[in-house]
C-alpha cells in the first residue's frame, strides 16, 4: 500500500518537523506505514487459534468491504469525518 501512495520514498514533511508539534499524526503515519496498526488487513495475517490466516476476502470492515489501509484512509463511510 505505501508504495502506491508514496512510489518515490520522499521523506513527508511530518518527519522534518519540530518533535511535538504534530507528534499524534507522526505516529499515526508511521504505524500506518509499517502496519503497526489493528485494521483487520493486518489482523488477519496473524494465525488465530490455529485457525491460520484469514484469506483476504474475509478481513472486513464493518461496513461490509474490506478493511485494507487505503479503504480506510479514502473510502469508508465510517472514517469520512475523520
Ligand atoms: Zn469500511
Amino acid at each position: 500500500m505505501y508504495n502506491t501512495i508514496n512510489p518515490h520514498y520522499s521523506v513527508h514533511d511530518i518527519y522534518t518537523t519540530k518533535i511535538g508539534e504534530n507528534e499524534f499524526d507522526r505516529v499515526s503515519w508511521t504505524r500506518l506505514r509499517i502496519n503497526g496498526h489493528s485494521l483487520a488487513v493486518e489482523e488477519g495475517r496473524w494465525n488465530r487459534r490455529g485457525r491460520g490466516r484469514l484469506p483476504m476476502e474475509e478481513r472486513g470492515c464493518s461496513c461490509g468491504q474490506v478493511q485494507t489501509q487505503r479503504h480506510v484512509t479514502e473510502h469508508c463511510p465510517r472514517t469520512t469525518a475523520l
